[in-house]
């Protein structure tokens, strides 16, 4: 999953990247609201946006998005805390906010919600047949065994059940993985999946051809 961080304060961003990071999540960094403009918002799962940013204000930029028929979630950060401005806030779109200073543990519990939300997930588990995925503990079993994968396996196997059944493009697939490996290859993404199967079951994952991948929905 992909996740836009808008966000000027050096030191806070490095903390936040790093918490994002240790939930497997992909982040690409603005530190303006000119340079967030340059991204495209359809490459992201979630958007946390700084509202003081150096050449604006962030709820300027998500009034815009929304206009635009932007439906991505949108984390707030805002060191202002009186009720008018986090009112002004939400009501111009945004699904939730942080008050600064916060702990990162905490930001980490907003993300894991609002990426539940987008997914029409209840828990954090994820369950297909005998396959089992913790998006908080970033752990995978396989009939209660658990499984090692590497981070790009894990990323790739998330999306799918996320998505279980249908078939994720291939695109999207290589947006996840894209800032872990600059170089991803067209065949790369094939040698993941390859290693996936071997460690999942053959059955596990099928090719779509032209169009991507889909993990076969079982329940038991
Ligand atoms: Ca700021």
């Amino acid at each position: 999953m992909k996740i836009l961080l808008i966000e000027d304060d050096a030191l806070l961003l490095n903390g936040l990247q790093k918490a994002l990071e240790q939930q497997q999540y992909c982040c690409d960094i603005a530190r303006s609201l000119s340079e967030a403009r340059r991204y495209t918002l359809d490459d992201y799962d979630l958007i946390i946006l700084d509202l003081g940013l150096p050449d604006g204000d962030g709820l300027t930029l998500l009034k815009q998005w929304r206009q635009q028929g932007c439906s991505q979630p949108v984390l707030i950060l805002t060191a202002r805390d009186s009720l008018d401005d986090r009112v002004k806030g939400l009501d111009q779109g945004a699904d939730d906010y942080l008050i600064k200073p916060f702990a990162l543990a905490e930001l980490q519990a907003r993300v894991r919600a609002l990426m539940r939300r987008r997914f029409e997930k209840a828990e954090n588990a994820l369950q297909s047949g005998a396959l089992k995925l913790d998006m908080n503990l970033n752990q995978v079993w396989l009939h209660e065994q658990e499984l090692t994968l590497t981070r790009m396996e894990y990323a790739i196997l998330r999306r799918l059940m996320l998505h279980a059944g249908k078939t994720v493009q291939r695109e999207r697939l290589q947006q996840d993985l894209y800032d872990w490996n600059d170089e991803i290859g067209s065949n790369t993404l094939e040698v993941y999946i390859h290693h996936l199967r071997r460690k999942l079951g053959s059955e596990s994952i099928r090719t779509i051809r032209g169009e991507g991948y889909r993990l076969e929905a079982k329940s038991e």
